[in-house]
């Protein structure tokens, strides 16, 4: 399991660290500017519903004086005039084309008959009104407006009056103008006109019914039940946030008019604003995505500059511990303060473990008084050799008598003996031979791709230098020799050492300072 745990690289945890805290930051600030987008649109939204419910509140109520006053002016008329059908229906017809205020307007005498009306082609469908509307207006004799109602021709209409009296001061009927609430008309043409950004305006009356609504299947209809309605209703104005009759959210503003009880709402659907602040969102991060990448790959660079002595450092001791040895380390240089030092740091200490592994290996391969190798590098080098199944010959050989060296001279010069005999060795033999001190005063040397009687000639050189020049103890020293080669003398139970070894033991029987090649008949 442990050799499965992949550990994360340098460069993708700073990366990634950078990733996470731009990313963490911007969806913060992106919310908190979201938050405040929508709080300020809901906000500027209410606002300017509410204006334009006051100011839609205030034309409606010029409208409707407007509209009462021209049935009191068209009553006066009638005053003066009289009710002669002729004039009155021209009159009318005029009152109906020059206002634009009714859909239809009438004279209604006392008894509930209608004289005339305009436009004339309605004339015939209703000789008496019977509508409760009609019958308060002839009731009261006085101004009134009716709430909305269906008439017997199925139409939704809301009815004003104004009485006629004669010039005698006699009450003779009064006159009337319609509003079809489901046709064009006067509200219609006033308020259907706003359009602002999915905004409408709706009309109530003072019982919370619909007089205008953009929705014409939903005039008529009763929504007391909407809380602003009917907080309208109780005379109150401002802005706020509703849940219409129908489930549906809005920002609202709402005002009631002075001169009826009607009143105005503005609204706009929340998803408009909602809408508007994600558009604005989606903006912020479509602008900021460049730079958001830029950002990235910046940090991916410096992230990777900042990884990479570590990356090398890895590397360098990865050699190490696999056993190569780094002969050029890498030179701490980097822009980083910690980094530098860091890597300068490790890059020493792997140095001096280097030079210390060295030494070490050195001396486990060497003789420490002869500076040649020892035993153990040439069992290594044997083994190599023979595996690679190489051609080479061996020397062994041996000082004669040194022990009478010793005994003579003193171990001292003794060991200036064996020092002076390695040097002597060196001399004659080539950079690529082995010489080993095998043990005690007996060498070995290792010739490689030299044949049986080439060694002979390098042994008897060697032989002859050592008998012709003078050792430490101020006289020559003599040597036996004996020489094998690779494959040619080794056998299964017989290793090529010691068939030279035993050309040796023939030399030292045979009188000593003498070179013994090994031949099998020799054993
Ligand atoms: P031979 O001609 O038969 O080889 O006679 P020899 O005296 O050389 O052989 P022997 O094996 O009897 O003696 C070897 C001597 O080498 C004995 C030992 O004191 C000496 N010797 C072995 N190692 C060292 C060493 O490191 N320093 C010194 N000074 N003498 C050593
Ligand atoms: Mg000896
Ligand atoms: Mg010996």
């Amino acid at each position: 399991m442990r050799g499965q745990f992949r550990r994360l690289r340098l460069i993708y945890l700073i990366t990634g660290l950078v990733f996470l805290s731009i990313l963490g930051t911007s969806i913060v600030q992106i919310m908190a500017a979201y938050k405040a987008e929508k709080a300020s649109l809901y906000e500027t939204t209410l606002a300017l519903n509410y204006e334009s419910a006051q100011k839609m509140s205030v034309t409606m109520n010029t409208l409707f004086k407007s509209m009462k006053h021209s049935l009191s002016v068209m009553s006066e008329h009638i005053a003066k005039q009289g009710n002669a059908d002729a004039s009155l229906q021209k009159d009318l017809d005029l009152f109906l084309k020059s206002t634009n205020y009714f859909n239809s307007v009438f004279f209604v005498n006392k008894d509930s008959t209608v004289q005339n009306v305009s436009p004339a082609s309605l004339g015939a469908t209703t000789p008496k009104l019977t509508s409760e509307a009609s019958l308060r207006a002839l009731e009261l004799r006085q101004p009134t407006i009716s709430p909305p109602f269906t008439t017997s021709t199925n139409k939704l209409i809301i009815f004003m009056t104004h009485p006629v009296y004669s010039s005698l001061g006699e009450y003779i009927g009064y006159v009337g103008g319609t509003i079809y609430l489901q046709e064009n008309n006067i509200l219609n043409s006033i308020f259907g006109s706003f359009t602002a950004s999915q905004s409408y305006a709706y009309v109530v009356d003072g019982e919370g019914t619909l007089l205008y609504h953009p929705d014409k299947t939903r005039l008529g209809e009763n929504v007391l039940s909407n809380p602003i309605v009917k907080k309208l209703t109780d005379g109150y104005k401002g802005h706020e946030e509703v849940v219409n009759t129908q489930g549906a959210s809005f920002l609202a503003g709402y005002a009631d008019s002075s001169e009826n009880e009607w009143g105005i709402v503005v609204q706009t659907p929340i998803e408009v604003v909602t809408a508007e602040s994600e558009i604005m969102i989606k903006n912020v991060v479509l602008i900021s995505l460049p730079l958001f990448l830029v950002i990235l790959l910046v940090t991916l660079w410096l992230g990777k500059m900042l990884a990479a002595p570590f990356s090398s450092l890895a590397e360098t001791a990865q050699k190490l511990v696999s056993g190569s040895r780094v002969s050029d380390l890498p030179k701490a240089v980097h822009w980083n303060y910690e980094a530098y030092h860091l890597n300068e740091t490790i890059l020493l200490t792997m140095d001096t473990l280097q030079q210390r592994v060295d030494n070490f290996s050195h001396e486990a391969q060497t003789d420490p008084l002869t500076g040649l190798s020892n035993r153990r590098t040439m069992d290594a080098c044997l083994a190599d050799w023979t595996g690679q199944n190489r051609l080479f010959s061996v020397i062994a050989l041996d000082i004669d008598h040194f022990k009478a060296v010793n005994d003579t001279y003193g171990h001292q010069t003794g060991d200036e003996v064996l020092k002076y005999l390695a040097a002597v060795v060196l001399s004659v033999t080539r950079k690529e031979d082995y010489c080993c001190r095998f043990g005690g005063e007996e060498f070995v040397v290792l010739l490689p791709d030299l044949s049986i009687e080439h060694a002979y000639k390098t042994a008897e050189t060697l032989r002859k230098k050592l008998e012709n020049q003078s050792s430490p103890t101020g006289k020559p020293i003599t040597v036996s020799l004996g020489i094998a080669s690779y494959p040619h003398h080794a056998s299964l139970d017989q290793p090529v050492i010691q068939c030279a070894d035993q050309a040796l033991y023939i030399a030292k029987r045979n009188g000593r300072n003498q070179t013994v090649a090994y031949k099998a008949k020799a054993v």
